[in-house]
């Protein structure tokens, strides 16, 4: 199934989307989202999106994937922390500019050398630590269980200038400049 299969739907579940909200995402990055990749190679479904969730808040979205298969940076940036805790797991989060995106969830665990964190995630080939850059689509981890799940699926969290921003917003986006680029390349 493609990525992009699923966003009308999911879109249409949360029912909550403010265009004050969209309209922020979309002016920043005029033009160029269609360059940004999909941040898991084997798409599931989408489990949880962006929102109010019981009493609580969700602030990401829910990517069902394999566990063990791998996780794509979203957009080329510098790992600014790799780190644990018990809600999000084993965590990488990359900053991009003025954006932040967040993967939780992930195999493996973070390990300190000589003060800077690595993701240890053996077997998986990657060697992923604290202040490298990643390109746009590199492997960056792969799914997991570890934190607070009940199965395995990617978090994504994007924030801009410090504020959650609903990564369905940015995957709608992206699709429709895909499908512009499409029409007129
Ligand atoms: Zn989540």
């Amino acid at each position: 199934m493609q990525w992009w299969r699923g966003v009308a739907g999911l879109l249409a579940a949360a029912g909550v989307l403010s265009w004050s909200t969209a309209s922020q995402p979309q002016r920043v990055a005029v033009g160029g989202w269609h360059l940004a990749a999909f941040p898991v190679e084997q798409f599931v479904s989408y489990t949880s999106p962006f929102g109010p969730r019981g009493d609580e808040f969700h602030y990401g979205l829910d990517i069902a994937a394999p566990e063990g298969s791998y996780i794509r940076n979203w957009w080329v940036g510098q790992v600014v922390q790799v780190s644990q805790d018990g809600y999000c797991g084993t965590t990488v989060i990359i900053a991009s500019g003025r954006w932040r995106h967040v993967y939780c969830h992930l195999r493996g665990q973070p390990r300190n050398i000589r003060g800077v964190n690595y993701l240890d995630d053996p077997g998986s080939g990657l060697v992923i630590r604290e202040g490298q850059w990643v390109p746009t689509g590199a492997r960056i981890g792969r799914v997991g269980m570890t934190g607070r799940t009940t199965g395995p699926h990617l978090h994504w969290g994007l924030q801009y200038d410090g504020n959650w921003i609903d990564p369905a917003l940015i995957l709608r986006a992206m699709y429709h400049q895909r499908q512009a680029q499409r029409r007129t390349g």
